[in-house]
């Protein structure tokens, strides 16, 4: 899902100049992405590298050359995981306001991809032609497909939309996308080259460049697992709410039972995070102690940020006497989204936790 944005601006602003155009320039159209990533997220130069080998494949579709910008590291377990953001611009978290202000030595129109491990709701990514300030930015997670990178590209680049054809690369979830590589509509290329972000390329790279479909994944097909009635289709939901949980909170309470069950049982790690993010969201009190049990005990540390944070919002003496245990968990990411959400405990423990862990400090 983009930031909502207003119906046609989308960040889309026409430079006076057509593709081959007089006031195009002579060198070939390109946009140029810079990348952050913080330390602790499975992200490196290499990572970053293989993502524009895939976007150079797709938007070469376009005519349009995609150039490698600055690459930074980022040592600030604060900015780690988000799990109070869910891909909407209103009320965000003020450390994720301060991931997204650093901008390094990048041009106004380079786009920003910042590398976390994780962001509400177990979403693989979110990108806006405005993430934040009126910037072009996107956000790539460790639950990412290999072509979520190029589809928040597609949002922040040209505020392209979400399209319901499994062959274009602006379907959701990416995972289920049929093409290889994913392909774009005339419409899609047309608006991508009358972007702002669109420049001539610098003309150092000038025939540096090349279009590459190496490192490209094989056609995916996610294992489907036959699951009864209410607990597959609500496993279907989740798959689907790549972006948006939407799909699932669709789905109401009633679905709280399932979610339980496959906060616990599931196999895949991204299940089980936006499960614990629903039940944060549809007040799922009746599945505290699914979401108690995760908080404890899961293997994957973005699970256990995840249920903590959706134990914080949901409140209450077991949420949190979790929420003390969980300042103590061996992740950094936990113990401080645990923190942040003890904080909402107005109470004499929840207070003396905190200061304790605070006085232990981030470690
Ligand atoms: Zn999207």
């Amino acid at each position: 899902m983009q930031i909502p944005l207003d119906t046609f601006g989308n960040g889309i602003v026409v430079n006076g100049g057509r593709p081959g155009g007089p006031d195009r320039p002579a060198t070939p159209p390109c946009f140029r992405i810079c990348a952050f990533m913080v330390n602790g997220a499975n992200a490196s130069i290499s990572r970053f590298r293989r993502d524009l080998a895939r976007a150079r494949t797709i938007f070469g579709q376009a005519g349009v050359l995609v150039e490698e910008g600055q690459f930074r590291e980022i040592n600030d377990a604060t900015l780690l995981d988000h799990p109070d953001w869910f891909c909407d611009e209103p009320g965000m978290p003020a450390d994720t306001v301060r991931l997204f202000n650093m901008r390094g030595a990048c041009r106004p129109i380079d786009l920003l991809a910042y590398y976390v491990r994780s962001i509400g709701g177990g979403f693989a990514g979110c990108g806006s032609p405005r993430l934040i300030n009126g910037f072009p930015g996107f956000v790539v997670v460790d639950y990412a497909s290999a072509t979520t990178f190029s589809h928040e590209v597609g949002h922040a680049v040209a505020g392209l939309g979400h399209s319901t054809d499994t062959t274009n690369l602006m379907f959701t979830p990416t995972s289920g996308i049929t093409a290889n590589p994913p392909q774009l509509t005339d419409d899609q290329i047309r608006i991508i080259n009358f972007s702002r972000l669109v420049r001539g390329c610098e003309p150092v790279l000038q025939g540096g460049l090349t279009f590459t479909s190496q490192l490209m994944e094989g056609p995916t097909a996610p294992a489907q697992l036959a699951l009864p009635g209410a607990l597959g289709q609500v496993r279907a939901a989740l798959v689907a709410s790549e972006e948006s949980l939407d799909p699932v909170l669709r789905l109401g309470q009633g679905a709280i039972p399932a979610l339980a069950m496959l906060l616990v049982s599931d196999q895949d790690p991204i299940i089980r995070t936006r499960a614990a993010a629903a039940l944060g969201r549809l007040n799922g009190m009746t599945a505290i102690m699914a979401l108690e049990r995760a908080a404890r005990q899961d293997a994957s540390p973005i699970v256990r940020v995840t249920a903590v944070n959706a134990l914080g919002r949901l409140g209450g003496p077991v949420a949190q006497t979790v929420l003390m245990g969980a300042t103590q968990d061996p992740d950094i990411g936990v113990r401080i989204t645990a923190m942040r959400s003890l904080a909402r405990f107005p109470t004499p423990a929840a207070n003396m936790t905190l200061a304790q862990a605070v006085r232990q400090g981030i470690r």
